[in-house]
């Protein structure tokens, strides 16, 4: 295996065009007068929002490779929270519940690329921010970014996607910012062999071309450091390097007291670790078959288990750098005046024929997140076992800045936080409803509902009759057994309790 350390990757990168593909900075550049750390009585709150990063593959949850030793010593100083749920499946829906601490029945970004509502414009963890924090927001990911560019009012530095990219391939930003959602599907689409492009854009499009050869060069240079290819989506090429290393600089020269959101594609796919991290994971492991019910797809268990060897190889190198950068943060006092979060939007599956998360299922490796927190100042871990959800996080965010809870918000401030404890067996849900019509009653879409460790799903829309799956999850964490038909009482009053509740959360589009 070959080693490459830190010296011999930044003596790489000067080969790496930066100068060409960078935005200039200008738009978004503002007055980093440098504030020392200790200016400021109010505690800093950084998030690190790693994409597609599921609990039920990390060692510090006890998953059996050691993909996140890192982060398991992260959790030494901080309140690590072991049932966790996302908001959604995909990026849409599972950050917008980060942000609005509302599900996604309510915020409505239930679809690709989707948006908020627009009354979320106004209610996100940016506008309810103390007037005297500094918010700044950084993305990879694209469909991230339209959310931080509709929230965009309320950020003090909004830094584009691309500016920490090698390549972006995207020109909508660029030429048609004020619009930017519009422009980016637009551009998609005309890439895709859609409509014809609109005269600027077909122009950059032309351009996007002539860089081509121009990307192949990187890649090239970067290749035995990156031997399955640099880390990239789609169009977009970058470093996570690169974006830890600005947000090291970021932390201790910004105007203090900052909110700083950080959403770093790693570990999304496609799964492309340094080299260091290339098959460490070579252990033959086969997991358990899990039996295939609806929603199920068809790809061979031995390629799900390839795939889920690359994903976690992935992890381990997105744990590594986290690890950099807590270690630079903790050298620089940041532990001391900073909540820092770390976090992910949704999981990723392999099992049942499924390999990634788009899918209409809702199963753990997609609901099951990571979130820990380090507190200002904390020496030792804390560990929690109640149940809760990426909608706590606004709540939790109101509750440490000394403002009351929005009577908006459908989560509550997370327990050790202080402020009313929300009770033991509140339900908690999950939302994917990317077939739905946006601003229509939900009727083909699916929704997990938590109490505590019992877990119902239910599929509805989508043929003739619902579908149904109950798991006790502390029995069967893997979601094993279906409890549906064996457990008739219990089933009753949850099926009860979860169609009364999509029907009242449907009710303002059912025009009442
Ligand atoms: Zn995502």
């Amino acid at each position: 295996m070959t080693k490459i350390n830190r010296r011999t990757f930044l003596k790489l990168l000067p080969t790496v065009p930066f100068a060409k593909v960078a935005w200039p900075a200008v738009e978004t550049a503002v007055n980093n007068t440098i504030n020392p750390a200790q200016s400021s009585d109010q505690p800093n709150i950084l998030f690190l929002v790693f994409d597609t990063l599921t609990a039920q593959h990390m060692s510090l949850y006890g998953y059996n490779r050691e993909t996140t030793p890192h982060m398991a010593r992260f959790a030494e100083k901080s309140t690590v929270f072991h049932k966790h749920v996302a908001g959604g499946n995909f990026t849409s829906p599972g950050t917008s519940t980060l942000m609005t601490g509302t599900y996604p029945w309510t915020h409505r970004a239930i679809q690709l690329h989707g948006l908020v509502h627009n009354e979320f414009v106004q209610k996100n963890i940016f506008s309810q921010m103390p007037d005297n924090y500094h918010t700044v927001a950084y993305t990879h990911n694209l469909l991230v970014m339209s959310l931080l560019h509709q929230f965009r009012g309320d950020l003090d530095l909004f830094k584009k996607t691309r500016e920490l990219c090698l390549s972006d391939g995207q020109f909508s930003d660029r030429l048609f910012f004020d619009d930017y959602t519009h422009a980016f599907w637009a551009e998609t689409t005309a890439l895709q062999g859609g409509a014809t492009p609109p005269g600027a854009l077909f122009l950059s499009l032309l351009d996007r071309f002539a860089n081509f050869a121009e990307t192949r060069g990187f890649e090239q240079e970067l290749a035995e450091l990156y031997p399955r290819g640099v880390p990239n989506l789609h169009t977009l090429s970058f470093l996570l390097e690169d974006a830890i290393d600005w947000i090291e600089e970021q932390v201790v020269t910004m105007p203090q007291p900052f909110m700083g959101y950080f959403h770093l594609l790693p570990p999304h796919e496609p799964y492309t670790p340094r080299a260091e991290f290339i098959d460490i994971f070579t252990d033959g492991w086969q997991p358990t078959e899990k039996p295939k019910l609806f929603g199920s797809q068809h790809m061979p268990q031995a390629a799900l288990n390839r795939e889920r060897r690359l994903y976690d190889e992935f992890i381990a190198f997105t744990d590594a750098e986290f690890g950099r950068l807590m270690d630079n943060l903790e050298q620089q006092g940041v532990f001391e005046n900073t909540y820092i979060v770390l976090t992910s939007d949704h999981g990723e599956l392999f099992e049942r024929g499924i390999r990634g998360h788009v899918t209409l299922t809702l199963y753990e490796g997609l609901n099951h997140l990571p979130l820990v927190i380090h507190k200002p100042g904390q020496q030792s871990r804390e560990d929690v076992f109640q149940r809760t959800t990426a909608a706590d996080i606004l709540p939790t965010l109101m509750q440490l800045t000394g403002q009351s809870v929005p009577d908006w918000c459908e989560g509550a401030v997370l327990p050790t936080f202080g402020g009313a404890e929300a009770p033991e067996d509140r339900f908690v849900y999950a939302v994917e409803a990317k077939s739905n019509p946006k601003y229509a009653a939900l009727t083909e879409a699916t929704v997990a509902m938590y109490q505590d460790d019992m877990k119902l799903i239910r599929y509805f829309g989508y043929t003739d009759d619902d579908k149904y799956e109950l798991y006790n999850l502390k029995d069967d964490p893997e979601e094993l057994n279906n409890i549906y038909e064996s457990e008739k009482g219990l089933t009753d009053d949850l099926t009860t309790a979860l169609k009364d509740k999509i029907f009242a959360e449907n009710a303002p589009y059912r025009g009442e």
